[in-house]
């Protein structure tokens, strides 16, 4: 259950009563978009990137551009009673836009959860993961070919993405990381990928399908402050395998790194210390 429920007319909700109505197209096509932020402190990290880009899958699904001031209020008032509850714990703050009801069209559903940080991402960040490979079936030219398939957008049609993970969970393994049908490194269905080779970080181009991660932007802007090398190039299987260091990296999580891949062990990481203290930087820093 979430700990906190806030509407984007600022209204506060008991968090365990119904909110949606029955013909939401949010529940009943996944029609629409979301955001997960990290809340620390009773506030919400690098809460601008998360708005920006809200607006950004909001304008790729033709829904109505999201009311910025209406949702940074709900956002900080979400955040904050969340803090004040949980003593400044870290909590999982998500955005929820959908297209609204079949029977009412032109008024979309908007609201504002915070929960308590999952057990799986507190676990992810301390002791890493162990991911799979996986084919997605697409094309890396797709995300700008064929823009309907809303690549680039954090839509809430999110049950490829789940089952993949269960798949993965099936085979043992705890994540996953998608290659496209050329046999491109994409993503992972909740995390950016992000690897080291040598000191330099690397990550593949948002262009080739890809959501463009809010997290492994705040890192290599942080990188980039400190003089640690990055670059945005594509990654090809066996740079899962050849590398200093492999981590899957997003909002809740931040930094899970991958210790096995397919079964095998993966080579030391060590700008392992030095990615967190990036990424802790970053998400400080951004806006
Ligand atoms: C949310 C998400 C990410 C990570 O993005 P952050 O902004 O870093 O949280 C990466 N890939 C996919 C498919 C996602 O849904």
């Amino acid at each position: 259950m979430a700990s906190v429920v806030v509407t984007l007319d600022g209204s506060v909700r008991a968090p365990d009563a119904p909110l949606l109505y029955a013909d939401d197209l949010g529940a009943v096509r996944g029609d629409g978009c979301f955001e997960t932020v990290l809340v620390r402190d009773g506030a919400p990290l690098k809460g601008r990137a998360h708005l920006d880009r809200l607006a950004r899958s909001a304008a790729a699904l033709g829904l109505p551009a999201p009311n910025d001031g209406a949702w940074w209020a709900a956002m900080q008032r979400a955040a904050m009673l969340y803090g004040e509850e949980a003593g400044g714990a870290e909590g999982a703050l998500r955005l929820v836009y959908t297209r609204g009801r079949e029977s009412d069209p032109g008024t979309p559903t908007a609201y504002v959860t915070v929960s308590p940080l999952p057990e799986r991402a507190r676990r992810a960040r301390t002791e890493g993961v162990s991911a799979i490979t996986l084919n997605r079936g697409y094309s890396t030219g797709l995300g700008t070919d064929a823009p309907w398939l809303l690549l680039g957008a954090k839509t809430l049609s999110y049950a490829v993405n789940m089952a993949a993970a269960r798949y993965a969970q099936e085979q043992g393994a705890d994540d996953v990381i998608f290659t496209s049908s050329e046999g491109r490194v994409l993503e992972a269905p909740r995390a950016t990928v992000v690897i080291a080779r040598g000191r330099t970080l690397v990550t593949p181009p948002a262009e080739q399908g890809i959501l463009p991660g809010t997290t492994a932007r705040a890192l290599f802007d942080a990188a980039e402050d400190k003089g640690v090398a990055t670059a945005v190039e594509p990654l090809f299987p066996v740079d899962l395998v050849m590398n200093d260091g492999v981590w899957l990296v997003s909002s809740i999580t931040l930094c899970a790194r991958v210790h096995t891949l397919d079964g095998r062990p993966l080579p030391d990481a060590p700008m392992d210390g030095t990615v967190r203290s990036l990424i802790d930087a970053g998400i400080e820093n951004t806006p």
